[in-house]
């Protein structure tokens, strides 16, 4: 756990330096550790070091984890694939999904969301490179999505999330991030003053500079923090 401690901290220094070269204030990003695959003794470790909100993406391990940590305040976030006849447990046990890219699926999380909780927070992922294989809206697609599931009364739209393609230097990383910013942008003059987007969701172990400079305000950080996965469990599909 000595590991953790150092990493996270690493990750901090980081994260610090770039939003000071980007003049940004430290407030306005949110650290999302991303604890698929790691077990709870992970998450207790990195809680006691002040992080707090955790991203899952396989549906049964998290619910497992959330319900064994529910004395631990923490707040979690799905960012995995998300079929439309697996939503309920994510309506039921999450604050946050990142991973909304059908209106199918935001009208059952939507009809879901117990009314004990809160507006479930909602990201769309934009299929930001437009590749084949890839989840996510596509980019011209996104502002009809998002102002469809800005009508949806048990969810609050907050912004948009992408995994971009791997790219090898910063000044390649942030066109994406750009790209993602530009969209919210555009998304924005459609809505609402009340209903504006105030999330990007980008920025990952390899990407965190990139991301900052683009305007990230949750970075999705995981190998940084909690070291390597091992191969089989990273490539577990729910
Ligand atoms: C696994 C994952 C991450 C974390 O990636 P790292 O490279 O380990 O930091 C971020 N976002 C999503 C959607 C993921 O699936």
């Amino acid at each position: 756990m000595e590991l953790i401690k150092k990493n996270i901290a690493a990750v901090k220094a980081r994260i610090e330096t770039s939003m000071a070269d980007a003049g940004r204030d430290q407030q306005s990003l949110q650290l999302l550790a991303v604890s698929k695959t790691r077990d709870e003794k992970y998450i207790k470790s990195a809680f006691s070091m002040g992080l707090n909100a955790f991203g899952e993406n396989y549906l049964q391990e998290a619910v497992n984890k959330i319900q064994t940590l529910e004395s631990l305040d923490a707040e979690w976030h799905f960012i995995g694939p998300l079929q439309s006849n697996k939503t309920k447990p994510v309506a039921e046990n999450f604050s946050w999904v990142h991973t909304v890219d059908r209106l199918k699926i935001a009208k059952r999380l939507n009809d879901q969301r117990p009314e004990s909780l809160g507006a479930l927070n909602i990201c769309l992922q934009i299929n930001i490179d437009n590749e084949p294989s890839k989840s996510g809206v596509a980019p011209s697609e996104a502002i009809d999505l998002a102002l469809a599931v800005s009508e949806l009364p048990r969810l609050r739209l907050r912004g948009l999330m992408a995994i971009p393609m791997a790219r090898q230097d910063i000044d390649s990383q942030r066109q994406p991030f750009r790209e993602l910013r530009l969209l919210k942008e555009e998304i924005n003059q459609q809505l609402d003053n009340s209903q504006k987007l105030d999330t990007l969701s980008m920025g990952m172990s390899g990407d965190i500079e990139a991301a900052i400079l683009e305007g990230a305000t949750i970075l999705r950080v995981g190998t940084d923090i909690f070291g390597p996965r091992t191969d089989k469990a990273n490539n577990k599909e729910l």
